[in-house]
């Protein structure tokens, strides 16, 4: 009979730890915060949370102070006007990101999202409608989801723009990992494409990914979508790169 109530506590208390959720995880170091905050003291004072002000006004990397832009966008001329990414690609950002795209941690595009809407206001990236990067359907199948796409959706909730999944992942590109950013390109173009141009015509467009790395992704879908107004990309981190 005690077991049963045992059972019965740990059941009735993980129900109401479910509803009412007392302690919430820090989003990168799984250290309990207070309720309403996603990341601890700790990892606040972390330098992938404390970026430097001095930013690479095109692509976001940190940049020395007194530069405007990084010496990658002083090479390339790019098809957007200006990407974003709230977080540098390592530590416990890196980890986390993992686990979002791999692990089945879908809850963590809310809070993902509004760190990177914090950035867009923050440097005034207006735009009507967003678009996510998208994923091959047998990457899908094998995930669940595309993590760009939950990203897209929780900014479409906080900006109440919509979310248009106007471009199409048609072949499967190989591990891009290796690969620099001129072949990077090559391999991504032709691999996805636009189903609807008419929609993006006079329009400010957002394009959402999970990690910018080259930037070759965000300049493949930016290339596509030529005749929008305006071109973004946001991610939620950029590598250090
Ligand atoms: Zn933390
Ligand atoms: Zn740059």
């Amino acid at each position: 009979m005690k077991k049963i109530s045992v059972y019965f506590k740990k059941f009735t208390d993980l129900i109401l730890e479910t509803l009412y959720p007392s302690k919430i995880k820090c989003i990168f170091c799984d250290k309990d915060v207070p309720k309403g905050s996603y990341v601890c003291n700790n990892c606040l004072k972390e330098d992938f949370f404390n970026i430097g002000e001095t930013r690479c006004m095109v692509c976001d990397k940190p940049i020395l102070e007194g530069n405007i832009i990084c010496d990658h966008c002083k090479m390339i001329k790019h098809h957007y006007n200006k990407s974003t990414s709230p977080f540098i690609y390592k530590g416990n950002v890196r980890r986390a990101i993992l686990k979002f795209k791999s692990d089945g941690a879908k809850y963590l595009a809310e809070p993902f999202a509004r760190f990177m809407v914090e950035r867009l206001l923050k440097e005034k990236i207006d735009f009507d409608i967003i678009i996510p990067v998208p994923s091959h359907p047998k990457s899908i199948k094998k995930r669940g989801y595309n993590p760009a796409r939950l990203l897209a959706d929780e900014i479409s909730k906080l900006t109440h723009k919509p979310v248009k999944d106007i471009l199409c992942k048609v072949t499967l590109t190989q591990n891009q990992k290796y690969l620099n950013y001129k072949e990077r390109q090559e391999n991504l173009e032709n691999s996805i494409i636009l189903k609807d141009k008419s929609i993006i015509k006079n329009k400010n467009v957002l394009i959402v990914d999970d990690i910018i790395t080259t930037g070759a992704t965000i300049e493949t879908c930016a290339k596509l979508l030529k005749g929008a107004s305006n071109i973004y990309g946001c991610s939620v981190a950029k590598t250090d790169l």
